[in-house]
């Protein structure tokens, strides 16, 4: 049978127009902006692909929801609905709304860390990790040693190694460990997920140990979808089930809303333990507001709410992951080096690859981010030696392996239409590779580094 084409499940009723620009603007636009993609106004970028956080479009639904709001200080019928609806969904007990993820970290970090005691991650991301830390928390990396390898095609490079958490407990013992803080399609990995067979066997490993997990269930949903495609026994179970059985091995979550929610602004805790709960609505009122809004509008909490119940309609999910396979899969074709498997947010260019010629102190992958913004007007993001920063002791760069630019896809905001022209300058790049110069960094801020820094071309620029 003929292979037939799934179109997005929905469609478009309110448009925001986007301005493509000519080359000489754009060349102005990113000198003007010190060749940082961070530092572009949105004004000047034809197509953003920086982020998808926080830049999904809302449906209708979501909308008229928002005028339901109930803006009370306490006890807001907003609340309510919000907390009915994680219950379903997630199936946890107690909900702390926040006004975005790292806060529901910063809240779970310092109820549930002593200082000196291990919080084990696989992989991390940058918030969840800094948090841990602020807490007096050591980070131990649990990943499987597949998640450094962009050339590997193993499917689970989301998976824990449990011989290394094995390890940790045989040198340190059980109650060195916080508890166990568990990622679903990792993003530093490149969007990569977990196996239930997995988690299912760490789950037991840690209760033999009385170690809680508490997964950063940001990404959860998009980790659900590849357990659906990829794992056996799970391809006839709904993907709102399959999240379920997932959150089930946790003892409670943090989410950034602005992922998988499908909204603005807004994240959360939940949790079954009525001791953490207590703690947390203790010190939400202090840093966020009142437990029943958390930093949360009335309104936002009834869009997320809405969000949740669309997240993970199979339809939807199937759409958002496979719109960044698209992309991914125009890319091999092209014999672009990307990394594999193709990620649940996002399509990551292996800069090092890309730029053979050009070295690590050259700064390849934000010179390639600022290449595609020149050639298309297309806004991507440097994750390789400039994110990496610097070794406080020796002074010098961090050099990762992984020198990449991340192609990020928010959700229901592109057609595939915008995916070809990504594609089609990615291509153009490719082939014209050995004249893209590399840059010298001209002000580096102390931390966190990538947002601000500002480069020249190593050779000058000619306007045009
Ligand atoms: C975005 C993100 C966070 C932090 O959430 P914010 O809403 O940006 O504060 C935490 N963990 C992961 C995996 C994320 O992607």
């Amino acid at each position: 049978m003929r292979q037939r084409t799934i179109a997005e499940p929905y469609k478009i009723k309110m448009v925001e127009p986007i301005r493509m620009t000519t080359r000489a603007e754009r060349e102005r636009a990113i000198e003007e902006a010190g060749y940082n993609t961070f530092l572009l106004r949105s004004d000047d970028v034809y197509i953003d692909l920086l982020t998808d956080s926080g830049t999904t479009a809302m449906s209708d639904r979501q909308w008229s929801a928002m005028m339901l709001g109930d803006e009370a200080y306490a006890g807001s019928r907003s609340f309510y609905r919000m907390e009915a609806a994680m219950r379903e969904i997630y199936g946890f007990q107690h909900l702390v709304p926040t006004h975005q993820g790292r806060a529901a970290e910063h809240i779970t970090s310092q109820i549930r860390i002593k200082p000196g005691q291990f919080v084990p991650m696989n992989m991390y991301f940058t918030t969840t990790r800094a948090h841990a830390e602020r807490a007096g928390g050591v980070f131990f990396n649990c990943i499987v040693d597949e998640a450094n390898d962009p050339w590997s095609d193993f499917p689970w490079k989301g998976n824990i190694d449990l011989a290394k958490l094995q390890a940790l407990v045989d040198e340190h013992g059980a109650d060195s460990i916080a508890y166990l803080s568990l990622a679903p399609c990792v993003n530093m990995a490149g969007g990569q997920p977990f196996s239930m067979a997995n988690i299912r066997e760490v789950s037991a490993w840690a209760k033999q140990y009385g170690l809680a997990i508490i997964f950063d269930a940001t990404r959860a949903v998009e980790n659900a979808y590849f357990i659906q495609q990829r794992e056996e026994g799970y391809a006839n179970r709904t993907v709102k089930a399959i999240l379920r059985e997932m959150m089930g091995y946790g003892e409670g979550c943090t989410v950034s809303s602005k992922k998988d929610n499908l909204v603005n602004i807004g994240g959360f805790l939940a949790t079954n333990d009525d001791a953490f709960f207590r703690k947390a609505k203790e010190m939400v009122v202090i840093f966020e507001g009142m437990p029943t809004y958390g930093g949360l509008a009335g309104r936002d909490m009834e869009a997320l709410a809405q969000g949740m119940v669309e997240m993970v309609e199979d339809d939807y999910i199937a759409s958002r992951v496979r719109q960044v396979e698209y992309l991914g899969n125009k890319l091999i074709k092209a014999g672009i080096p990307i990394v594999r498997p193709i990620g649940g947010h996002g399509v990551f260019l292996d800069a090092k690859g890309f730029l053979a010629h050009l070295p690590q102190d050259e700064f390849p992958a934000q010179s390639l981010a600022a290449a595609l913004f020149v050639d298309s007007g297309v806004r991507a993001m440097e994750r390789g030696i400039v994110s990496a920063g610097r070794d406080h002791r020796t002074g010098e760069h961090h050099r990762p392996a992984l020198e990449l630019v991340r192609l990020t896809i928010p959700r229901r905001v592109y057609t595939n239409l915008h995916m070809d022209v990504v594609a089609e300058s990615c291509q153009e790049l490719w082939e014209t590779r050995s004249a893209i110069h590399g840059l010298r960094m001209v002000y580096e801020p102390e931390s966190l580094r990538f947002f601000q820094a500002r480069f020249e071309p190593l050779v000058p620029v000619l306007h045009g």
